[in-house]
């Protein structure tokens, strides 16, 4: 097999060539829709809200999601695990479920608005928010990090697992040894890691980390996930039903993952996503080996283009599969859509909602040109990015 996973039947149908895999993954795997058909269809009642056949049904469908969700990222109990609406919502809750007035956080210059905005309005109240710079490939520095919660007492540090903009790794573990060494929590933004990569939290050893279920996961839009470490006592965003302990009245009940479970659950969202854990349970070596292999020619060959620069780690450095380039020949508008309307290329230019990120590489006056490649991504796909980017370039 030399393409990615999925080349075959899922892109028979594609519109264009995908290349935009860091905002979401498209084609999802047919398992993935059949998921979210079934319980839309088959398993439609309302999980947890009934004990007739349908609803059990669709509580069991949440259970063995959560479950696949909990074995793919290494998290030993599946109810620390809380289904939320995305990455966006996972950040806001760990974010303002655990951080107060008076508390000092350390968090990386890459990340996303998804932390760079709750963080601001959190400052407004009186979190006080010390930025640490990452270099210009957007990687941070454990050392650099270390300097910075040394500096003052620190509640949190934060940072992402991997840039959505330059596709670098952040060297987690050693930050998270960092934060618990000097009394601080370890909170982590993983939108970009799960799925394109091997994701143990239990090894990790981190505080909090939120997932997106549409992008490397293969979910559907509109789902994600929370990690919360056994005992740590976040508050949640939201109060409503959650299907049982209704005799507790007005109070929210305090067990996991309910708590952070408030209203009807997004199941056909959850079910695609236990779909899309499933299959990186299944094939993820294999699948990731391909990724990479693909993205690497990406590189190589985006960063040969004549006037082109290629901005993130070198290519023979880990990172995910995301890549951001400009041109000294062409504005990053205008070659995303001339890739759209001339050759059917799909990618996205502009700031990536991660302007602390652009600002960190250079790029916050002209943007950049991001390319990502994923499930369904081909060899074919990225030689045709490299010849109509060479071609309009020329
Ligand atoms: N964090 C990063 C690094 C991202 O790339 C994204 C999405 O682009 C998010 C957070 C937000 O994720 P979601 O779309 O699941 O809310």
């Amino acid at each position: 097999m030399t393409d990615a996973p999925g080349a075959g039947a899922a892109n028979s149908a594609r519109s264009c060539i995908y290349l935009d895999h860091s905002a979401t993954s498209w084609p999802k795997p047919p398992e993935v829709v059949d998921a979210v058909v079934n319980a839309m269809t088959a398993c439609g009642a309302n999980p947890g809200r009934g004990a007739y056949s349908m609803a059990l049904a669709a509580a069991r469908l949440v259970f063995e999601s959560r479950r696949a969700c909990a074995d793919l990222l290494g998290v030993p109990d599946a109810r620390d695990l809380a289904f939320v609406s995305g990455c966006t919502e996972a950040c806001n809750l760990m974010l303002k479920g655990l951080l107060v007035p008076g508390d000092r956080v350390v968090v990386s210059s890459m990340e996303h608005n998804a932390v760079s905005r709750p963080l601001h309005v959190l400052s407004l109240g009186g979190v006080r928010v010390d930025i640490v710079q990452a270099d210009a490939t957007g990687t941070v520095h454990a050392g650099d990090v270390e300097r910075a919660v040394r500096a003052h007492a620190t509640r949190a540090v934060i940072c992402q697992h991997a840039s959505n903009v330059t596709g670098a790794i952040q060297p987690i573990g050693d930050i998270a040894d960092i934060a618990h060494e000097n009394g601080a929590l370890m909170l982590v933004d993983g939108a970009q890691a799960a799925g394109h990569m091997n994701v143990d939290l239990a090894a990790l050893d981190v505080d909090a980390y939120a997932v997106s279920g549409h992008k490397g996961l293969l979910g559907p839009q509109g789902v994600g996930l929370l990690y919360l470490r056994p005992g740590l006592d976040v508050a949640e965003l939201l109060q409503g039903g959650t299907g049982g302990g209704s005799s507790e009245e007005e109070s929210q009940p305090q067990g996991r993952p309910e708590r952070y479970e408030a209203g009807t659950p997004n199941t056909p969202g959850i079910a695609g996503l236990g779909a899309g854990a499933r299959l990186w349970l299944a094939h993820g070596e294999e699948w990731r080996a391909q990724e990479q292999r693909i993205f690497r020619g990406l590189k190589e060959g985006m960063s040969a283009i004549p006037g082109v620069t290629v901005f993130g780690p070198a290519s023979d450095e880990p990172c995910v599969p995301t890549l951001s380039l400009v041109s000294d020949r062409m504005d990053c508008d205008r070659i995303a859509f001339l890739l759209d309307r001339r050759y059917g290329i799909a990618v996205r230019s502009g700031l990536h909602c991660a302007p602390w990120a652009h600002r960190t590489i250079g790029t916050l006056e002209t943007g950049a040109v991001r390319f990502g490649v994923g499930y369904g991504s081909t060899s074919d796909d990225v030689a045709a990015a490299i010849a109509a980017l060479t071609e309009l370039l020329a």
